[in-house]
């Protein structure tokens, strides 16, 4: 077993003091800076919760879920890691207690631990150091990220597991960086070390020393500051990072290289690697801090108070601006606060509007009029997945005349369903993990909007997470009332991408592109989306912004 791992170093960040410091961003950053240095990485999530996956949280508490090519519900940081990394995510990459636990109370059932009493150590620790050992084959560097804040309860079985690689590879295989927080004293005008020297001492009570410790501030810290820490929490002062507050998360692998963590890393886990080349990453920061134009872009949908809900949108967002050499304003609105006649009032000030995926009734005819809004006024939609299933809808409704139309999830009864179950979807019971799911090939038209976006190619892949599916029996009456189905699954049965040819950009895609979108490759459907809205904002008179 050992020898099979050797070739492949670990880097562990965990995070103390409290949760949300960016531990996924820094974990992304750290796999974005060594592959600037020639280096195959890995990067995996290891969460400490119950739940199998996140497929069935509640996006309120837990932000999106992050869909692989192969089809795993994962957590967001899943994300990050896709954005700033070359790394391949499988399902491997993101795995949970209650998977582990699954895993082993399977083998418990099976009798393969021969009678012996099941416990945390060695049954859970073994499982979770398989799963890491897993996520990791073939790469140079494995980077794991262990989920919530070191103190947790469920935490610990995770800490003792990492604890123990280090002991079984060995300390120049094995490296533990910790990301914490120096809080501001607005009274004593101090940030204050305390908090960092708590996380660290519960960390090597555990029996893991911390080798890295980045430090999250909202100002500088002093170099006085970095040597007090470095003492007390038994670091080199060298090894003391500091992670001020950033407008973009883009910006923090070059900052990060700037003060030599990728150096000390390759140091301390003695490799050899070619010289960083920072260029790209470079490029985007002045992107970033000189955008040449602006627009601004609605997102309306149901969870619009939880930024983490509609991250990947967000972010895929960026990248178009970037991409277009452009900032993007994204505002997000209440779909439950559009109404028909007076949807005039909350999107006469946007230059494009996208209406995203989602699950339930709540927002469905604010999204329904949204649409009819843009599809009117020839103002820049991009419909995704429930958005582009609206859309149809709204279509269907009011250039159709089919006014009892509706999606079979919204209007069961409805005359005229134009959206309805899939047929492998029919009779399914079981909510987790199975609903169309992962990367599924999807053919363009040629001469299509989409088509001239994606480029050469008619032939891309996309990734799914829905039960529902546009109906064919309408399909030659939308097309007779200008609707192309620009995009279908190579067999043409399914329905994947819709346009409006007399509109400037009016797309739906039953797939998420949002979840592949990075910043150095901006999705090529939110690019020209975005590309449409900075010509209608130029259009605009008076142009604002
Ligand atoms: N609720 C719709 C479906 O299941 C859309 C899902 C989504 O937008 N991801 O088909």
């Amino acid at each position: 077993m050992k020898t099979r791992h050797q070739r492949t170093k670990y880097i562990f960040v965990t995070g103390g003091v409290v949760s949300s410091l960016g531990k996924g961003v820094l974990s992304a950053s750290v796999g974005a800076l060594l592959e600037t240095r020639g280096l195959k990485v890995s990067l995996t999530k290891a969460d400490p919760y119950i739940n199998v996956d996140p497929g069935t949280m509640n996006p309120f508490q837990h932000g999106e879920v992050f869909v692989t090519d192969d089809g795993a519900e994962t957590d967001l940081d899943i994300g990050h890691y896709q954005r700033f990394t070359k790394a391949t995510l499988t399902r491997l990459n993101s795995f949970s207690t209650g998977q582990v636990y699954d895993v082993v109370l399977g083998k418990e059932r099976r009798g393969d631990y021969l009678g012996g009493t099941v416990q945390v150590i060695p049954h859970i620790t073994d499982q979770i150091k398989e799963n890491i050992y897993k996520s990791s084959k073939g790469t140079d560097i494995a980077i794991v990220e262990i989920g919530g804040t070191v103190g947790d309860i469920e935490g610990l079985p995770f800490l003792e597991a990492i604890r123990q690689i280090r002991y079984d590879l060995g300390d120049e295989n094995v490296l533990y960086i910790h990301l914490t927080l120096l809080p501001y004293i607005g009274a004593a005008k101090e940030l204050k070390t305390k908090p960092t020297q708590h996380s660290v001492k519960e960390l090597r009570q555990i029996g893991v020393q911390p080798d890295i410790l980045v430090c999250r501030a909202d100002r500088s810290i002093p170099e006085d500051h970095k040597k007090k820490i470095a003492l007390f929490c038994n670091v080199k002062p060298e090894c003391v990072f500091e992670a001020r507050d950033l407008d973009s998360v883009y910006k923090m692998p070059v900052v990060l290289h700037e003060q030599g963590l990728d150096q000390i890393i390759v140091n301390m886990l003695n490799i050899w690697t070619g010289a960083p080349d920072l260029s790209k990453w470079r490029g985007i920061v002045d992107v970033l801090n000189n955008p040449k134009r602006r627009c601004r872009v609605g997102v309306v949908g149901k969870y619009v108070g939880v930024v983490d809900a509609y991250k990947s949108i967000n972010e895929a967002l960026i990248h178009a601006g970037i991409a277009n050499n452009a900032a993007i304003e994204t505002v997000y609105l209440d779909a439950e606060e559009i109404v028909d006649e007076r949807a005039d009032e909350k999107l006469k000030d946007l230059d494009g509007v996208i209406v995203p995926g989602g699950f339930g009734l709540r927002g469905i005819e604010g999204k329904i009029s949204t649409i009819r809004y843009l599809r009117e006024k020839k103002v820049p939609f991009l419909g995704i997945c429930l958005g582009m299933q609206l859309a149809s809808v709204e279509f269907a409704r009011h250039k159709l005349g089919l006014k009892d139309s509706h999606s079979q999830e919204f209007g069961p009864n409805s005359e005229h369903q134009v959206v309805h179950l899939m047929e492998t979807q029919r009779g399914v019971v079981n909510k987790g993990g199975t609903m169309r799911l992962g990367a599924y090939p999807c053919k363009l038209l040629s001469g299509s909007k989409v088509h001239y976006a994606y480029g050469e190619t008619l032939s891309v892949s996309e990734r799914h997470r829905h039960r529902f599916e546009f109906n064919n029996k309408y399909r030659e009456h939308f097309q007779e009332h200008g609707m192309t189905f620009s995009g279908l699954s190579p067999d043409g049965e399914l329905v994947e991408i819709i346009e409006i040819k007399d509109h400037p950009w009016f797309v739906g895609c039953q797939f998420h592109p949002e979840l592949k979108s990075s910043p150095m490759e901006a999705h090529p459907l939110f690019r020209e989306f975005v590309a449409a809205a900075l010509d209608f904002q130029k259009g605009r008179k008076p142009a604002h912004g």
